[in-house]
């Protein structure tokens, strides 16, 4: 299998200008526990070939931990503090792991959605799946004032008079299909082998009305299920306009969980969104456990618009979206005409 070595040394280097100053080192390493690339943060505390090699040491038992996780389905992600340093373990797919080396007093919740989307990308790259190995600015401030400010200015970007950028985020258990859907939405395109979600993923898609004279532009925030993301889940799912809470028509308990957990966690974060309830999976109306009136019940219950989808065969799914676009026009021109 061959590398694009290029695109992932490119990718480091937009890694460490997202850390800044409190990179020490970046390295991928493969399964193997070979280097396959590394660099040298800004940081004043450079790491010397020793420590290089020193990594390596740390990395191994991490990675056969990996590896035997990675076969009963859980992804391992890991911290771990020496004296000097701090490193992050973000697995990158089947092939790679993704090592970032901080300063011992560094915070970590900055970087880890950095470290997420880096290790996305990478896995992306051993697959030889297209990536730009471009890293956006994520939520970097401490103060929620400032973070608060700024994305509200970000993300309600004005781009053009009647042309508006909101983010959009998925709630739902894992393998619901959310991935599934945006990738049937965004690329049109529904891939059957299983890849779950490792760090998260950005996306833009524009839905236009002509009617209307409007496009809204949607920046798709995919997640990770994974319960290791829930420390820094809150910054995700905040300042939010648009949500998706998605679930699968074939399994109960994840219809269950819309109510239990995730409408709650994705208000909490993002009071004021427009959600709305996805059931998926339609194609498997055999195996269907839950009803469309159940589906229906739960959407009155929560004030929500109802819609049922397959991301397998596309049913539904631009509607869906479509759906969810009105539902902020509308708002918006609210809010624009108090
Ligand atoms: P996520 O964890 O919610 O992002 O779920 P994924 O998008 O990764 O999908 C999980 C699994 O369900 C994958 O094997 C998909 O191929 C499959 N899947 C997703 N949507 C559908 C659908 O509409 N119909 C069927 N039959 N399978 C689906
Ligand atoms: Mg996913």
């Amino acid at each position: 299998m061959s590398v694009d070595t290029k695109k992932l040394a490119a990718l480091l280097g937009w890694y460490k200008q997202s850390l800044g100053d409190n990179l020490v080192a970046a390295l991928v390493v493969n399964r193997d526990g070979l280097i396959m690339d590394s660099l040298v943060g800004s940081s004043e505390k450079s790491l010397d070939e020793e420590i290089i090699s020193g990594v390596n040491a740390l990395v191994e038992p991490v990675l056969t931990r990996i590896t035997k996780e990675f076969n009963s389905g859980s992804f391992g992600t890991g911290t771990f503090d020496t004296e000097d340093y701090r490193f992050i373990f973000c697995e990158s797919g089947p092939e790679a792991v993704l090592v970032t080396v901080l300063d011992a007093i560094a915070g970590i919740d900055s970087v880890f959605p950095y470290a997420y989307l880096a290790a996305e990308k990478i896995a992306r790259i051993f697959d030889g799946r297209t990536v730009s190995p471009v890293i956006p600015k994520l939520v970097a401030e401490s103060s929620t004032d400032t973070i608060q400010r700024r994305l509200n200015k970000l993300q309600k970007v004005k781009i053009k008079s009647r042309e508006y950028a909101f983010k959009l985020i998925l709630g739902g258990d894992g393998a619901v299909g959310k991935t599934s859907m945006v990738h049937r939405y965004v690329e049109n395109e529904f891939e059957t082998d299983y890849k779950s979600t490792i760090g998260t993923s950005i996306m833009k898609k524009e839905c236009t009305f002509k009617e209307l004279e409007s496009t809204i532009r949607f920046i798709i925030w995919d997640l990770a299920g994974q319960a290791q993301f829930k420390r820094v889940r809150q910054s995700y799912l905040s300042n939010a306009e648009a949500g998706i809470l998605v679930y699968d028509v074939t399994n109960r308990s994840s219809f269950e969980n819309i109510n239990k957990n995730w409408y709650l966690e994705i208000k909490k974060a993002s009071p004021n969104i427009a959600l709305l309830l996805v059931g998926n999976k339609i194609d498997l109306e055999s195996e269907r456990v839950v009803s469309r009136d159940e589906g229906e019940v739960l959407a009155q219950k929560l004030t929500l618009t109802y819609i049922e989808t397959s991301a397998k065969t596309g049913e539904n799914i631009n509607d869906a979206f479509k759906m969810l676009a009105l539902q902020i026009i509308r708002k918006f021109i609210e809010t624009q005409a108090l």
